[in-house]
């Protein structure tokens, strides 16, 4: 029998050959425009801190405060003695914010998605997937049992289709920001094709949430749809929010119901009280200031002029999130490679997160950047693409 480290070796050499390794880098500092990462100081357009907030000193002091109070760890379930006057605080503001009945906080947007599909739909019932849906929102389906069916990119014809299948109950999932496109889920559509079939919907807004909508309440906002129109809504805030965890909000019934029987809610130590009280901080600014959604709109709109003057392959995406097609997984690592030498950070995306050949700059933009940080990017886009022109 071979031995552990040498079947695992083969995978690793396999896809180091590939061109799919994955590297992490060392950050040295807050997020923001300019970041330390292994050690270089570089023009970042990689993170998701939409907004620019994990380093905003009100969300530090907030945090500050709270561990003054409250100490570092939860030290236990929510459902134990873990569930601070925070969280609660934070959750009621959620609710209000996004107009629902209830909210409920889990401890990553990751646990929260297989937390809500695996308790909302089980063995017999049916899940249907955009085929582009973010990983942890597949693997929520495949914890809770269900039959899995994935429908065209944002396609209501192929997702009737399906809705046509035999299931006890049906839940249809989508992100509502593609996190590796940029485009929104065309989500009145969708409500419109769920109310007609009788199925249920659950909406991932973790990269609209603080992002789209005048008060930045996310895509629920944006597509004016209320709780009985987007029944299951769940957002994250280690992005826009610039903290850490995440939601689902909903009716009251809903969120009486996972507190009851989901387990990745259920069985884990509640985050930090102090993220959460950084969250109350974050969610004042989002709902408070709007320069940063507009600024956004600036820069993304100067980004995509240049870039298309350039000839890159754009994505249809308004959103911070602005990835440029390469294709091949070595053109991608090679021309990242390129940017990092004239000191700039991309995220390089390849399969699986992405389906194969379509490996992408994953480009964001942030509140912190200027207009001279986008021309920069460009410029060195520029050079890169035109000494790795792919093929
Ligand atoms: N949903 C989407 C669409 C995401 O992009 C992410 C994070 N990459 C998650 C969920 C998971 O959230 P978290 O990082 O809080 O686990």
């Amino acid at each position: 029998m071979a031995s552990l480290d040498d079947e695992l070796g083969q995978a690793l050499h396999q896809r180091q050959a590939d061109h799919l390794y994955r590297q992490r880098r060392q950050l040295g500092s807050p997020q923001g425009a300019r970041v330390i990462l292994d050690g270089k100081a570089v023009l970042a357009f990689s993170s998701n801190d939409y907004l620019g907030l994990a380093s905003h000193p009100d969300v530090v002091a907030a945090f500050k405060q709270a561990a003054d109070r409250y100490g570092v760890g939860s030290g236990a379930s929510h459902l134990i003695c873990g569930h601070s006057r925070e969280h609660h605080a934070l959750e009621e503001e959620l609710a209000a914010f996004t107009g629902r009945d209830r909210a409920l906080t889990f401890s990553t947007g990751y646990m929260a998605n297989l937390g809500i599909i695996s308790a909302l739909v089980g063995k017999g019932d049916l899940v249907l997937e955009d085929r582009l849906n973010h990983a942890s929102l597949l693997d929520g389906g495949l914890l809770s049992g269900a039959r899995i069916q994935r429908y065209l990119h944002s396609d209501t014809v192929s997702l009737a289709q399906r809705l046509e299948l035999a299931g006890n109950r049906k839940l249809v999932v989508t992100d509502g920001v593609f996190s590796m496109d940029g485009d929104l889920a065309p989500l009145q559509d969708i409500a419109a094709v769920c109310r007609q079939h009788g199925a249920w919907l659950m909406v991932d807004d973790a990269h609209g949430f603080g992002v789209l909508g005048e008060r930045g309440g996310g895509i629920a906002e944006d597509a004016g749809l209320d709780q009985q129109q987007l029944p299951i809504l769940m957002g994250t805030l280690g992005k826009a929010l610039g903290t850490s965890g995440a939601f689902v909000c909903g009716s009251a019934t809903l969120i009486e119901y996972l507190i009851q029987f989901s387990r990745p809610y259920i069985y884990t130590t509640a985050m930090p009280p102090a993220v959460a009280a950084a969250t109350r901080a974050s969610l004042k600014l989002v709902q408070g200031e709007s320069w940063r959604r507009e600024l956004l709109q600036v820069l993304v709109t100067r980004f995509r002029a240049g870039a298309h003057q350039l000839g890159l392959q754009l994505m249809p995406s308004q959103t911070p999130i602005q990835p440029v097609m390469i294709g091949s997984d070595a053109d991608c690592m090679a021309i990242g490679q390129q940017l990092w030498q004239h000191n700039i950070h991309v995220g390089t995306i390849r399969p699986p997160t992405v389906p194969n050949n379509t490996a992408r700059l994953r480009i964001t933009f942030n509140a912190n950047h200027s207009e001279a940080d986008v021309d920069t990017l460009l410029s060195a886009l520029a050079t890169a693409m035109a000494t790795h022109a792919p093929h």
